[in-house]
């Protein structure tokens, strides 16, 4: 049976460049999709770090002239591969000849438009693979389902690909100005509606995204629903409501080889759930002599790794650190970000020796020794998409405390002191002080109670956090989109039950045995009508 194909266009991908969970996701999916008959493969944008480190593995395919308005720009294709898993790299040094990722507002736009239009541009032959499915990721590539629609489909090319644009953050659109963005994509004028991509008189990516695509997916089923409301919106609140028939919410997992404290090499002392008692203490004595704390088993060390943006919920943060430090808290926090955050952690860090390290920085080592060293884990975000952090905190064996929106809700079960189920704490309202009194209350149960505390830590160690299930539901949708089923999965057998083969049952299609995708296929194929009747 021929496996479905997918085509990831992101333009953040780990391990090869990210920025944050984004490049988690793109990174991890596809591996796991992989192994799961899917054909699924990427492409990305060959940044000046990628072709330093991988120039010797990668293997030139050609290049292409690309058009952008006036001029015609040479973009060259690289493939390489890793973890059973096709990598391609669109090369083009005036672009992306850059030590960082993104690199100015305005200039990142026309970056982005060059990388969608390459993307398409080498789709089919010239790739040497056709896909069935692509699948886009944020605003760097919102354009392409249109683009798809206006220069290809319209002239009989690339037909049968269907598109999914996934959002892993409403927040970051990609506007810019209409006669600019309709050069370098050479827009046709009837696509520069409002009920297409122009959103308040600009253009706007997200938008095209969520409009031309044949399934919206977001990174969890809270923030699915979130997005359509006044205040999670964006802006893009009535639009997403518009297709909300298309779209649903998968929950992210993490990378299980990344992040498995069994086997981390990044930590001091490696431990699982049988022994995490002394690894974890281990690991947070290290971690306190690494940072300059005090060496104090049984102060909460309680830790954030984050980019240092508002959304992040650090206003609330900076609002009660001092107390929190007075209740006796350690606070490690690593991130970048906005200066104004960045001081402030800093010069609150300068008054607290001994109790609080704010390590401005990119390291992910440093990341891992946190996720194991500390006990408590703060997410208390204004909204999160998905959030990775407190899944790999939870696999670490530190307890979070997040605010309940978007991933954060769906993945963090408030611990109840009455049937003592839980995996975490959280509080609902932008509200510094629920946050400080969630945390107490949680800092009192690891002074004071430890047979909650070690219950909470198993809780959290022993969750499934992997790629797995998310990849058979994203598996789900694109046999639903599409039509093409997927191989059936072959249960697995133990030697001593064998079936007698007069029980083998007839065969169904593995994609309808998904529900929740059953209704976004209707609906995808209803999305197409749709929009048929919408750009008539
Ligand atoms: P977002 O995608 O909004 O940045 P997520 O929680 O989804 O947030 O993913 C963030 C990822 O980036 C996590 O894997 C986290 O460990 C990592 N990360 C964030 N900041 C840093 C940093 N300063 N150093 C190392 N890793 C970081």
């Amino acid at each position: 049976m021929d496996k479905i194909k997918v085509l990831f266009a992101s333009s953040e991908v780990s391990p090869f460049v990210k920025v944050g969970g984004l490049a988690d996701v793109v990174g991890a999916l596809p591996v796991e999709l992989n192994k799961d008959n899917v054909d699924a493969r990427v492409i990305l944008p060959l940044y000046k770090k990628i072709k330093i480190k991988y120039q010797d593995e990668m293997q030139f395919l050609g290049w292409k002239l690309v058009r952008m308005g006036w001029r015609s720009l040479y973009a060259g294709l690289f493939q390489l591969e890793k973890n059973d898993t096709i990598f391609y790299f669109v090369d083009n040094e005036y672009y992306f000849n850059f030590d960082q990722v993104y690199v100015e507002y305005v200039f990142d736009i026309e970056r982005y438009c060059f990388y969608q239009r390459a993307v398409l541009d080498f789709m089919g032959d010239f790739m040497n693979f056709e896909p069935n499915v692509l699948h886009c990721n944020d605003w760097q590539t919102g354009m392409m389902p249109l683009l798809l629609d206006a220069h290809f489909k319209k002239h009989g090319y690339h037909t049968n690909v269907q598109t999914v644009f996934t959002i892993h953050n409403l927040k970051y659109q990609g506007v810019h100005a209409t006669d600019v963005v309709r050069e370098m994509l050479d827009l046709p004028d009837e696509y520069l509606r409002d009920e297409f991509c122009i959103k308040d008189r600009a253009i706007n990516f997200m938008k095209a995204g969520i409009v031309f695509s044949n399934s919206v997916t977001t990174v969890s089923p809270t923030y699915a629903y979130e997005i359509m409301t006044d205040y999670y919106g964006e802006g893009l609140n009535y639009t997403l409501q518009k297709y909300a028939y298309k779209v649903s919410g998968i929950l992210n997992g993490i990378n299980d080889l990344e992040y498995n404290p069994k086997k981390d090499d990044k930590i001091p002392v490696k431990y699982d759930i049988k022994t995490y008692q002394k690894g974890k203490a281990a690991c947070k004595e290290s971690l306190q002599k690494q940072l300059g704390l005090e060496v104090n088993p049984g102060a909460p060390l309680c830790a954030m790794i984050s980019r240092l943006v508002d959304q992040k919920g650090l206003d609330l943060l900076l609002y009660v650190l001092d107390e929190m430090l007075y209740d006796g808290m350690q606070i490690v926090i690593l991130g970048t970000g906005d200066n104004y955050y960045e001081r402030a952690l800093v010069d609150t860090a300068n008054r607290n020796p001994g109790k609080m390290c704010a390590c401005i920085d990119f390291d992910s080592g440093l990341a891992h020794t946190i996720y194991a060293g500390a006990d408590i884990f703060l997410m208390p975000s204004l909204f999160e998409p998905c959030g990775l952090s407190q899944l790999v905190s939870m696999a670490y064996g530190t307890v979070p405390v997040v605010r309940e929106t978007g991933g954060l809700k769906d993945t963090v079960t408030p611990y109840n002191e009455f049937t003592g189920e839980g995996n975490g704490f959280s509080f609902a309202n932008i509200n510094a002080h629920e946050f400080l009194f969630v945390t107490k209350y949680a800092c009192d149960l690891y002074r004071n109670h430890k047979d909650v505390w070690d219950k909470l830590i198993k809780t959290g160690m022993s969750g499934d956090y992997s790629w797995k299930k998310s990849a058979k539901e994203y598996a789900g949708l694109y046999s639903l989109i599409t039509g093409i089923p997927l191989e059936e999965e072959k249960p697995e057998v133990k030697a001593e039950e064998k079936p007698e083969p007069k029980k083998a049952e007839a065969k169904k299609p593995a994609a309808k045995k998904a529900p929740a995708k059953k209704s976004s296929a209707k609906k995808s194929a209803a999305a197409k009508s749709d929009k048929k009747e919408e750009t008539k």
